[in-house]
């Protein structure tokens, strides 16, 4: 793995702009450490035109074959939480400590209304200046599934650019943190400090998925309700079933704007890595049979819907079975026996 990244390749990719280097010449870029060449391909792997997606696919296949030892982190929390703060802090930390850190969102708010949760405002300052990171905002898309898709192409890519470690933020508002959960190692969820009311608002799913909760903002006068609120979680994590792997997942508190509690958090994920150690590889393959099994089902109902005829005769059928003149049941099978057809 290259320790800087490659420089000389980086004016050499820029000063040709305006000519599109093939899928060989990307390769090639993206294995000696090029960040342009990253971002290009990145680009391709989102285009909704058919032929950059087979040549990002090409990329793809190249990359998948660098063997790299890279650890994915997801972070997901409600907005205002701290995410960026805390990534801009924990990033700097991993980079203090000799890694190359990438950035990634899945922020499936960005193409249902114009402003995205993550990206819109500036983020990230200082993190975005170092040469051994790199941050990319979330791709848009119709689905968080084609969302989420494009974003997992992208970690292979950043692993095989020389990244170590991959962020990948989420908002905690929804569906996109099972579609985080399921694409990386480690799943830190941010909090802050309430009124005694800390379990409230919480959806139960995201904090049986969580490996570490991280109570951020504990400081000035939050830090008597950061304390009760860790009491809180490390009590309410004992009720949940123990996790595949064994591991007992962690309350830690932090202050990403002050910089306190941020190496703790690494050597709790270090912690972790040492413990489930031989679970590892494990999630990695079952992770990646669900992304088989989620694309292709993805794929079928994409496919199902973009069919015009399809579309005008689920029309006529909703008519018919708002009208009660036909079952949903029966309406649905009429309409994949002729899907079958065509
Ligand atoms: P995000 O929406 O989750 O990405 O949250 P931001 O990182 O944008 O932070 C939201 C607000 O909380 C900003 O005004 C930050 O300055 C503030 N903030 C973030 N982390 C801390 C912290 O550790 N302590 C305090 N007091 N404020 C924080």
């Amino acid at each position: 793995m290259p320790n800087t990244i490659n420089k000389a390749s980086i004016s050499r990719i820029k000063s040709n702009r305006r000519i599109q280097p093939s899928a060989k010449e990307l390769i090639k870029e993206i294995l000696s450490g090029n960040k342009t060449a990253l971002s290009r391909a990145i680009t391709l792997v989102e285009s909704t035109n058919q032929k950059h997606n087979q040549k990002a696919n090409e990329i793809i296949e190249a990359c998948l074959k660098k063997k790299n030892k890279t650890l994915r982190i997801g972070i997901t929390g409600v907005p205002g939480v701290g995410k960026s703060t805390f990534i801009e802090a924990f990033g700097n930390y991993l980079i203090s400590q000799g890694k190359k850190v990438a950035v990634l969102a899945v922020d499936p708010t960005s193409s249902i209304s114009k402003g995205s949760i993550l990206g819109d405002k500036t983020r990230m300052e200082t993190l975005a200046k170092s040469e051994n990171a790199f941050i990319r905002p979330s791709p848009s898309g119709d689905s968080l599934g084609g969302v989420a898709r494009k974003t997992r192409e992208s970690i292979i890519l950043c692993e095989a650019t020389g990244f170590d470690i991959i962020l990948i933020e989420t908002v905690g508002v929804g569906q996109s943190e099972i579609a985080v959960h399921s694409m990386v190692d480690f799943f830190l969820l941010l909090k802050i400090a309430g009124a005694g009311d800390e379990l409230q608002g919480i959806k139960r799913g995201i904090i049986e998925m969580a490996d570490c909760i991280a109570i951020n903002k504990a400081d000035g006068k939050n830090k008597q309700a950061t304390r009760n609120a860790k009491i809180e979680f490390t009590r309410a994590l004992h009720l949940y079933p123990p996790k595949k792997d064994g591991w007992l997942p962690k309350v830690l508190e932090c202050s990403a704007i002050n910089n306190d509690g941020i190496s703790e958090i690494w050597k709790m994920i270090t912690l972790f890595l040492h413990e489930t150690k031989s679970f590892f590889n494990e999630k990695r393959k079952s992770q990646n049979k669900y992304w088989l099994l989620q694309t292709i089902e993805n794929n079928i109902v994409a496919d199902f819907y973009n069919n015009k005829e399809i579309t005008l005769k689920l029309e006529a059928l909703m008519i018919k079975v708002k009208n009660q003149e036909i079952s949903p049941f029966i309406a649905a099978e009429q309409l994949l026996a002729f899907h079958q057809k065509t």
